[in-house]
């Protein structure tokens, strides 16, 4: 009798505990929604666990839904973006370093890859690479590096100790590369590409330059 009363009594716990995960999970999707279509930062971290927390899911429930695909990445990206604003502000240009993705530059782009360094840019005009690491240049960043995928990002760390990254890649690359460091103390921004596609693709330069000169103190 004494385990019949358990067991009636563990199945109702986990029933519950199903529904509070369910409702968990329906508040932070539809607040992700809310930020993707008004922009509007509702319980963020909330948001940012859930999405983390049920990836997977998340997306298999945004795709049935009919929703848009990155929709999830979008919204992690937004508000990780929003989280870290000031303290990248903050973060001197010299302490900062951007990383491209290679797909920016042209199918005939002459520069030379490095294991160690990613895409050695040789300025040749071509794309837009050239003209983003001169204007980090001016500002005075780091550097520049163009990588051909996110498994450069952790030896890049190591190289460089750069105390805030500002990352550009399609919508998969960026959200990946911001939860992997999250926990680094790195100060993180992210911008996705305009045109995705793998090859010749395209960022929004008046964003990335906006992004990049945020400054709340004088370098
Ligand atoms: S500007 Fe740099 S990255 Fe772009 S095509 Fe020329 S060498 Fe390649």
């Amino acid at each position: 009798m004494v385990y019949e009363v358990s067991y009636e009594l563990l199945g109702k716990i986990f029933v519950a505990a199903l529904l509070i995960i369910a409702a968990v999970f329906a508040m932070g999707l539809s607040l992700a929604y809310i930020v993707f279509k008004k922009k509007k930062l509702i319980f963020p971290k909330f948001i940012l666990f859930v999405l983390d927390s049920f990836h997977a899911m998340s997306k298999k429930a945004v795709s049935l839904l009919g929703g848009n695909e990155f929709m999830i990445e979008i919204v992690g990206i937004e508000i990780r973006n929003k989280l870290s604003k000031n303290k990248f502000a903050k973060t001197p240009y010299s302490e900062r370093i951007i990383i491209l993705p290679q797909c920016l530059r042209k199918l005939e782009c002459p520069a030379k890859m490095s294991s160690v360094d990613g895409l050695k840019c040789i300025g040749c005009g071509q794309c837009k690479v050239a003209k983003i690491a001169k204007k980090a240049k001016e500002l005075g960043y780091k550097d520049t590096i163009v990588v051909p995928g996110g498994g450069f990002i952790k030896r890049i760390i190591k190289k460089y100790k750069p105390e805030a990254i500002l990352g550009v890649a399609c919508p998969h690359e960026v959200h990946g590369g911001m939860a992997q460091l999250a926990k680094t103390g790195v100060v993180l921004q992210g911008i996705i590409l305009k045109y995705g596609g793998c090859v010749e693709t395209k960022v929004d330069l008046r964003e990335l330059y906006g992004m990049m000169s945020l400054s709340s103190s004088p370098d």
